[in-house]
């Protein structure tokens, strides 16, 4: 029954980040089982314990979206070619990616089906039915659902042929109003990443180049990665009246004329739980910031060979205190030993781990120890739970503290070339620096770097001098970043 030998390998073979990052990420993945390859290549089997990670997250942007007035509803999977290719620069921008069904019900289809890499096709067609007048406006609707963009290199939770997000879609009657349900929710997905995930983010803009295809603009968060590269976390797009025009959504305004409706799409997805991983964790595994920890606490009981009469009861008592004061907790009683059980939880990043032991009972007291500092403690039966939430809070504050002295300690500024090449090497992060606006400019600081232009952040200052690059004059202060 036992197979200890092999799941001790197994804990301990994780390899230091400072050696490999991504094969780091890849082996916290497979190792914390959070998710594994499929027979589809590209495609990934998400593993309950990485689910848990995305369904809170998920519950956490969803209760978001809709304080914020937004309904949830679902539309269909496969979209007709010919809807797709309505908007000419949208059709242009994800052709590389599509996946397309040509037989179904053992016959060839009159028409290709598109499986959706983004579903602004069909919601446009359905938004043309259902708004008539302003009064229908604004519309504001999200969806939870999976898209396919086919995917030649692929990386778990960050790049996958498949994935799950939330798209939002909205129409409205003014630009203003479009323009400011497009920030409203980069902020709320801004407070996601900080408040739930510890993640700090930059909000900003994203260059022409850079942003949606079919967008007017496009606005993103950014967080740093523990390897120094950027991750995009959320996009927000006004979609100005692009899509209104190639779907034909058209209303009565106020005054009678007839009018385009202005839009707006944004979404996060899976790929968030990949930043949770690469932010927080350490050589020994996953560091779960608490409010996306699937278990605050695992209880281990430590005991010779009567344990399960003299220690459980005892534990399996605080398992019950801790879960009616609102912890998510779980208690390890496998026959394993305790030194094998402590390891495979700092794999899975659980935030605090409670030992019990005969002695431990002897003092009403129990060992606490926290995942994020590595830092023991005794704690008093008595208030357990009190002082467990307020350990809680305390961890999650901690990680989003540290990692934003990493990211400060990883943004740099460049104002000469040389500056800025030298930033980039080894585990660069963040360089900030002038920018002359134009793409040709731009792709050659990419070609020559493997940097891209992030966004130029929304507290950003007009630059006075030349763009970091070329000789023209900078319009924008830019943050670049090598990034995944
Ligand atoms: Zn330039």
């Amino acid at each position: 029954m036992s197979k200890k030998p092999e799941k001790e390998s197994f804990v301990t073979e994780i390899t230091p980040r400072s050696q490999d990052f991504s094969r780091w990420y890849l082996d916290v993945v497979r190792r914390a089982e959070l998710a594994d390859y499929s027979p589809v290549k590209g495609c990934m089997v998400i593993r309950p314990y990485g689910y848990a990670i995305w369904e809170l997250i998920q519950k956490a942007l969803d209760t978001r979206i809709k304080a914020t007035g937004h309904v949830n509803a679902y539309f269909p999977l496969f979209i007709p070619e010919s809807l797709l290719n309505k908007e000419a620069e949208h059709v242009e921008g994800f052709a590389p990616q599509v996946a397309y069904v040509t037989h179904g019900g053992g016959e060839e289809l009159e028409e290709k089906l598109v499986v959706r890499p983004t579903s602004e096709a069909i919601i446009g067609t359905m938004y043309a039915k259902w708004v008539q007048s302003w009064r229908d406006l604004p519309i504001l609707i999200n969806q939870w659902a999976n898209v396919v963009r086919w995917e030649k290199v692929t990386r778990p939770f960050l790049r996958t042929t498949e994935f799950l997000w939330q798209e939002g879609h909205t129409a409205h009657e003014t630009e203003a109003e479009a323009e400011d349900e497009t920030l409203k929710i980069l902020h709320l997905y801004k407070d996601v990443l900080e408040t739930e995930m510890a993640v700090p983010v930059v909000e900003g803009r994203k260059s022409d180049s850079e942003k949606f295809a079919g967008a007017l603009r496009t606005y993103s968060i950014e967080a740093l990665m523990g390897d120094g590269r950027a991750l995009q976390a959320g996009t927000s797009h006004n979609l100005g009246q692009n899509f209104a025009k190639a779907f034909d959504i058209t209303f009565q305004a106020r005054d009678k004329s007839v009018q385009h409706v202005w839009g707006t799409s944004w979404g996060m997805t899976t790929r968030l739980v990949g930043a949770a991983i690469m932010v927080h964790g350490d050589d020994s595994g996953l560091v779960l910031p608490p409010k996306i920890a699937p278990y605050h606490v695992v209880i281990v009981p430590i005991g010779r060979e009567n344990w399960r009469e003299t220690v459980l009861p005892k534990a399996q008592e605080i398992q019950r205190d801790l879960a009616a004061a609102g912890v998510r907790v779980t208690l390890d009683e496998r026959d394993e030993r305790p030194g094998w059980k402590f390891s495979e939880w700092e794999l899975r990043g659980v935030p605090l781990r409670v030992e019990i032991g005969p002695k431990d009972i002897e003092k009403s007291a129990v060992l606490v120890a926290r995942r994020d500092t590595r830092e023991k403690q005794s704690l008093p039966m008595e208030g357990l739970s009190a002082r467990i939430l307020q350990l809680l809070d305390e961890i999650q504050n901690g990680l989003f503290e540290r990692a934003r002295l990493f990211r400060e300690e990883h943004t740099h500024r460049a104002d000469t070339y040389d500056a800025f090449k030298q930033v980039l090497e080894g585990r660069p992060g963040f360089v900030i620096s002038p920018w002359c606006g134009f793409a040709e400019c731009e792709a050659q600081i990419k070609a020559d770097t493997q940097a891209t232009i992030r966004h130029m952040p929304m507290q950003g200052v007009t630059p006075t001098g030349m763009c970091v690059r070329c000789d023209n004059p900078a319009k924008f202060e830019a943050w670049f970043a090598k990034a995944y």
